[in-house]
């Protein structure tokens, strides 16, 4: 029991502080994305597929989280835009606090689109509002198709689903259909794209839905 009230007081301040990165993206308007997935789903080459593909259109930045390594940031600023990496030191999901202390190296009057690249972990981060606008889960044709009954909060929380790693679809048993079948059971109203991000395939209504959301 004292474990559950603790964890409680912990989201709690967790919420608080989101809410003050949602007022700060707001003011500066920024439209905020937290990728959420497994490890090795692609949230890396997607963003960089992305990022290639928006880049001198919309205005990006990328706040990195990983467990350990700034592998993936460094990937990412090859591609010249402004990459902030939080190390969590084996922390397994990024927190609002964490994310604000990394906006301070950010010039967010700049920026038109954040991502926010969580540790890869289909638990934990479910529960921690980053004050993102909305939540991406990534999933890929490498895993089960039945991750969306198997993390029911991940997929209920998302707001969209990349199924990623279409292009390996003959090499894997996984059934399309009912991968989105089990994601509509979790969460009926959850926007899905099918993407490669290693041949661009699909990734043209993925940078539709983006362009959308972001303000001008
Ligand atoms: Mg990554
Ligand atoms: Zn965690």
């Amino acid at each position: 029991m004292k474990i559950i009230t603790v964890q409680r007081k912990v989201l709690k301040k967790n919420d608080e502080i989101a809410e003050e990165n949602r007022n700060t993206f707001g003011n500066q308007g920024v439209f905020v994305i937290n990728l959420l997935s497994s490890p090795g789903a692609g949230k890396t080459t997607l963003l960089e597929r992305t990022i290639s593909r928006l880049r001198g259109e919309v205005k990006l930045g990328v706040v990195e989280g990983d467990v350990q390594t700034d592998r993936d940031a460094r990937r990412i600023s090859k591609l010249d835009v402004p990459v902030v990496q939080i190390v969590t030191n084996g922390a397994c999901h990024l927190e609002a606090k964490l994310v604000q202390d990394a906006l301070a190296s950010l010039v967010l009057a700049d920026l038109d689109l954040l991502f926010i690249e969580n540790v890869g972990n289909l638990v934990c981060p479910a529960s921690f509002d980053l004050g993102e606008h909305k939540k991406v889960v990534i999933a890929s044709t490498t895993e089960g198709d039945d991750k969306p009954i198997k993390y029911p909060n991940m997929f209920h929380v998302s707001d969209v689903c990349v199924l990623n790693k279409i292009d390996l679809l003959p090499h894997t048993d996984f059934d399309t259909a009912q991968f989105e079948n089990f994601t509509r059971e979790i969460n009926p109203s959850l926007t899905i794209f099918r993407t490669s991000a290693k041949t661009g395939e699909g990734i043209d209504s993925w940078l539709a839905w983006l362009k959308s959301h972001v303000k001008k």
